[in-house]
């Protein structure tokens, strides 16, 4: 290397991919958006110069910290309670989570493909099929139907515009009132119950906070329609898992749609596995997709060192 070219290296500023996996294919991406940046895939040291931005996923315990003067931190991810929950990331590290288009647009795809494949009894005949059996049922249209989706956020106001749009009556529940058009909106604990009272489909997007967790458990179901069906797509500790078996057994849920869990990889003896009336995946309902993400992040590295105000921090004291 020229001494040039060590000056103009030193000059540039850092960012720091703490992934687990291979991150080179991330570098390469981030290096096309900012040019202008050294893009470091080794763990920078006390002594190094300072990075002041780091990408995350699931970062190994003391990687944060051991950053120097590191400014911001961008997590590949939506969710970011991990983050929190682990302390690894100083208080005063303003963290940003991953809000992008691709990531709506997959949730989207999810949570509709689940509900309109419950709607029409698409897993009914899946059944009915395997046992040799012609056996039509009736078939309701969308505007029979009542959808309540948890969550009016990044991803749960674009779920519930595509229901408004398939002409399901639609209730959003949030922490704040919401306007969503075609929709009716409920805030806060109180009005839980009745978002929730009679709905046919109960979408969750929530983040995963103090206040969220365990929510959906035997008291939220029971005001559920008979035979209604429940999509978990945000995170498995919102549910009361006992509640949620004792519903689907007894038949208050005719099904569920799970796609995260408590304990992930889902431990191959836990009875959800095997539950007749569960459809899960191994939570891929929205995964990121690094150049969509990237171009995020890119964008929001930019923003902060123009001094403008960065998109999606996470509120601490709210715990998303
Ligand atoms: P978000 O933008 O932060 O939105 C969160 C929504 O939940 C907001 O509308 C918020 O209300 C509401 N909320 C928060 N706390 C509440 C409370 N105590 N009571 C009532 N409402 C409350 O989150 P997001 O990006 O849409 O993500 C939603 C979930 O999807 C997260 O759990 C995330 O981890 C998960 N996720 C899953 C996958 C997957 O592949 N399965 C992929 C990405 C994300 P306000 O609007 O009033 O603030």
């Amino acid at each position: 290397m020229t001494q040039a070219s060590r000056t103009m290296l030193a000059d540039m500023k850092r960012l720091f991919i703490a992934s687990r996996g291979n991150p080179e294919h991330l570098a390469q991406l981030f290096r096309a958006e900012l040019p202008d940046f050294d893009v470091l895939t080794e763990q920078p040291k006390d002594g190094d110069a300072d990075v002041p931005y780091i990408v995350v996923g699931r970062p190994l315990p003391g990687v944060v910290r051991a950053v120097p003067g590191l400014k911001l931190v961008l997590s590949l991810n939506a969710g970011i309670e991990h983050l929190l929950a682990s302390g690894e990331v100083p208080e005063e590290l303003p963290i940003v989570r991953l809000v992008d288009d691709g990531l709506a647009l997959g949730m989207a795809e999810w949570v509709l493909a689940q509900a309109l494949a419950w709607h029409r009894n698409l897993f009914l005949y899946a059944e009915l099929q395997s046992k040799g059996e012609w056996a039509p049922q009736p078939e309701k249209l969308a505007n029979e139907r009542k959808v309540t989706v948890l969550g009016a956020g990044a991803l749960g106001r674009p779920v519930a515009e595509h229901f408004v749009r398939l002409g399901f009556g639609t209730h959003v529940w949030a922490r704040s009132r919401h306007s969503i058009p075609g929709a009716s909106t409920f805030s806060g604990t109180d009005q839980l119950p009745e978002a929730a009272r009679g709905a046919d489909i109960l979408v969750n997007l929530l983040p995963l906070t103090a206040e969220t967790a365990d929510l959906i458990d035997a008291d939220l179901l029971a005001v559920l329609a008979d035979g209604a069906f429940f999509i978990n797509a945000a995170r498995g500790g919102h549910v009361v898992d006992a509640d949620l078996i004792a519903a689907l057994d007894s038949g208050k849920l005719s099904g569920a749609a799970l796609d995260v869990f408590r304990t992930e990889p889902l431990p191959i003896e836990d009875p959800l596995w095997q539950h007749p009336r569960v459809r899960l995946s191994p939570h891929v309902a929205a995964p990121t997709h690094q150049h969509m993400a990237v171009k995020e992040m890119a964008a929001n590295i930019r923003r902060f060192e123009q001094g403008e105000p960065v998109r999606n921090v996470v509120d601490r004291s709210l715990g998303y």
